[in-house]
């Protein structure tokens, strides 16, 4: 930058404001960047190098703090932080009634206010059980851990008979406004402050429980019950048992996923389940009762004469319960006829004398398919 700002904007040592704004705005007029747009290279760059010189100085002049320490020392050093979280832009100082239309599009981003109520969040659990205990229903008692008020300092953070200070440096509010150069002149940014993290108090004697933070983390078992009837990929909610919230917020919920375990013969579609079973060859011919096993014990079930493979008979009431209803899907049965191996000499010779016995009307389905293949 240059040498000095007095003589850049063309004022002198003891200039008031209004001549400061008033030689600011006819010089950032004459070197504007958006003027210089169909000029050279050189001409373009000269100017804005210009602009960005009477910008600098313009933003010095006009703030007390800086003018003074530049009076004093030549230099206007002073705070500056630039980048820091959450920071966004929020306004513009000084010359918003000349250039306001160039600016208007910067738009403003506001940082969420860190003291408002939250709600704590939510937990989830998984638990997994076998297909039985999703017949019969389950009680689970769960571990996990959750974030919880101290209840030593009640969340304040304070040790017991300390009281937090309001900051010093945002004065309580937890935003500080900070003054940037941009090319353009000067920024005015809002951000968390930086020494109460938004809070506006600052603790001194810090509570130990919970290391000044308000919360501590609490293994906690839930008594989980797992109703009958209850499916795969279900989820139970348990209100206001999650974590605890900020600033006066509700607690969050503790969600429990169920997981259940895929079993080898019972299939579950609905309420209702499938069973693949196989009967002897001589029941399927003849007729006959099978114990058809069901979640809730055997049922005695008559097969009638003739059945075939793929038949499929339905058990009313032997499903999965319905959640919250005293009411049972079915239980779906589909035979498979099992064709007897390792005969002996004699098997074989009684069942090839029955086999010459049969007629092709006693085996329709066969044919039948001899028929299908006619043209
Ligand atoms: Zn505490
Ligand atoms: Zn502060």
């Amino acid at each position: 930058m240059a040498s000095n700002y007095y003589e850049i904007l063309g004022v002198s040592k003891d200039a008031k404001d209004e001549e400061i704004k008033a030689a600011y705005r006819s010089l950032a007029k004459k070197y504007h960047p958006d003027l210089y747009s169909t000029k050279s290279e050189a001409e373009k760059k000269a100017a804005e190098e210009k602009f960005k010189e009477i910008n600098h100085a313009y933003q010095v002049l006009t703030d007390p703090q800086k003018r003074a320490a530049y009076d004093q020392y030549g230099s206007e050093d002073g705070p500056q932080f630039t980048g820091g979280a959450g920071g966004g832009f929020s306004g513009f100082d000084g010359f918003g009634d000349i250039f306001s239309n160039i600016f208007s599009s910067f738009g403003g981003r506001r940082t969420a206010n860190p003291n408002a109520p939250r709600r704590g969040d939510d937990i989830l659990l998984r638990v997994a059980i076998s297909f039985f205990e999703s017949v019969r229903g389950v009680h689970k008692d769960l571990n996990y851990k959750r974030r919880e008020t101290c209840s030593t300092c009640g969340g304040s953070g304070a040790k017991k008979g300390s009281v937090a200070k309001n900051c010093s440096r945002c004065g309580g509010t937890g935003t500080v406004r900070v003054k940037q150069n941009s090319l353009f002149g000067q920024i005015v940014t809002e951000s968390v402050c930086p020494d109460c993290k938004g809070k506006g108090k600052i603790i001194t004697d810090v509570c130990k429980d919970c290391s000044g933070t308000g919360f501590i983390l609490k293994q906690r078992v839930l008594s989980c019950d797992i109703i009958a009837g209850m499916s795969d990929g279900r989820t139970m909610i348990y209100r206001g048992q999650g974590n605890a919230g900020e600033n006066g917020g509700p607690s969050g919920d503790i969600q429990v996923e169920v997981t259940v375990r895929s079993h080898p013969l019972y299939n579950r579609r609905e309420n209702d389940l499938y069973i693949e079973m196989p009967i002897p060859f001589a029941i399927a011919t003849l007729g006959g009762e099978v114990d058809v096993p069901t979640p809730y014990g055997p049922y005695k079930y008559k097969i009638p004469e003739g059945t075939q493979t793929g038949q499929v008979f339905k058990i009313k009431g032997k499903g999965m319960k319905y959640i919250r209803k005293e009411v049972y899907g079915d239980l779906y049965v589909t035979v498979k006829v099992v064709t007897p191996t390792k005969l002996t000499k004699a098997q074989k010779e009684s069942l090839s004398t029955f086999a010459q016995s049969i007629s092709s009307g006693q085996q329709e389905s066969i044919r039948k398919f001899y028929d299908s293949a006619k043209e």
